[in-house]
């Protein structure tokens, strides 16, 4: 299915297809108990091998480019068993600057606790990196773009680094999804997700991925047995369904974050708009390259308009949590992912209480350009 193009894999790649009925569709596998005489691999739920994750994993490794992969439970269980992998007693790791709130946290509150030291870069720059490695540096992880603020890191760069040193990079490639962006392409050595975002793409299952070589597959699985953070076969399916129109929701996405991004920059009650698909964002040039379409995520300051009352006149776009799904959603990091952080923290950070972010649907864009302009205007 290598050969194939993005929407087609999306459809088709990983499917098992059931001769008995000739369903066109993958059967729910729902046993914990497997008959092992004569066989060589013990299927069971906790060793990541049941047929519906195994058809997860095949599709995610036709649109990633990756030779193998394992489904997790959750983005976080897939990041911090990928990080309890490498990562031991007496080891470093380099951080990118900006990165989502859930793993800050484990990297700066939890890891220490098993000797391992972590270095954030002062930025998500490539040379910021660069000066963060040290003698005993075993990883390098980043994320692009990033969170709220739509930073855009240079991948390529990152995996030159990484692999003059001999470094396991890793990249957590949530916001881009793999229509966007294939960094395994670009260099990088392990790609990690949060299916619960676009891949699951319906804010109704939660999910996470880790995407890699056939042999860093394996040294991850030797630690995820143990963790045991595996995802449960109905989940696997409802996650397989939701990534055939993986690309037909991404492509719309982009269409409407890039249309309401053009919209915001010119309105006169909103003050900067983030958005690596406009000319004027900062990381504009390396997205360019590295990204084929921008993403359905963007943030923006609102001028002299209260954000709380400003999210209520809203009628489509819902303030909510989390972000990927095919609704319109709304909110404000200062009482969300930056809540825990100081206002003296935030803003060293750059975030105001003004900044709003959005995750754009699949909508029809006037509707939303519409009901923009009228919680604006009122
Ligand atoms: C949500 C998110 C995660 C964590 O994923 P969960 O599925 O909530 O565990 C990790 N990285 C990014 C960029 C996210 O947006």
């Amino acid at each position: 299915m290598d050969s194939l193009k993005t929407k087609t894999q999306c459809v088709h790649s990983g499917t098992i297809f059931d001769q008995r009925t000739r369903g066109v569709n993958t059967p729910i596998f729902t046993s914990t108990s497997y008959g092992y005489l004569d066989i060589d691999e013990r299927i069971y739920p906790r060793y990541f091998n049941t047929p519906n994750n195994k058809s997860v994993i095949e599709k995610i490794c036709a649109l990633e480019g990756g030779e193998d992969a394992l489904v997790f439970g959750s983005g976080m269980a897939a990041i911090t068993t990928t990080l309890m992998t490498f990562l031991k007693n007496g080891d470093h790791a380099v951080f990118q600057h900006g990165l989502y709130g859930g793993t800050f946290h484990f990297i700066t509150k939890k890891i220490g606790a098993f000797g391992i030291n972590i270095t954030v870069a002062d930025s998500n720059k490539s040379q910021d990196i660069e000066k963060a490695i040290q003698p005993n540096t075993k990883i390098i992880y980043i994320e692009t773009p990033s969170n709220p603020l739509l930073g855009i890191t240079d991948i390529a760069e990152v995996a030159r680094i990484s692999r003059a040193r001999h470094l396991i990079s890793v990249i957590d490639n949530t916001f881009a999804s793999p229509v966007n962006q294939c960094p395994l392409q670009l260099g990088m050595d392990i790609v990690v997700h949060s299916a619960t975002k676009y891949l699951g793409g319906h804010s109704d299952i939660c999910a996470g991925l880790v995407v890699s070589s056939t042999e860093k597959i394996r040294e991850i699985y030797q630690q995820a047995i143990n963790l045991g953070g595996s995802l449960d076969s109905f989940t696997c399916y409802l996650l397989e369904r939701s990534m055939k129109t993986l690309a037909l929701r991404v492509d719309q996405q982009n269409n409407n974050a890039l249309a309401i991004a053009r919209f915001l920059e010119k309105h006169p009650r909103i003050g900067k708009v983030y958005y690596p698909g406009l000319e004027s964002h900062t990381g504009h040039a390396t997205a360019r390259k590295q990204m084929s379409g921008f993403g359905g995520m963007l943030s923006f300051e609102l001028k002299k308009i209260d954000p709380i009352r400003f999210q209520k006149k809203l009628n489509i776009i819902k303030p909510s949590m989390s972000l990927g799904g095919v609704d319109s959603i709304i909110c404000a990091p200062f009482l969300t992912s930056h809540a825990k952080l100081s206002k003296e923290e935030r803003l060293r950070e750059g975030i105001k209480d003004s900044l709003l972010r959005l995750s754009l649907g699949i909508e029809d864009v006037e509707d939303l350009l519409e009901d923009l302009e009228h919680a604006l205007s009122s």
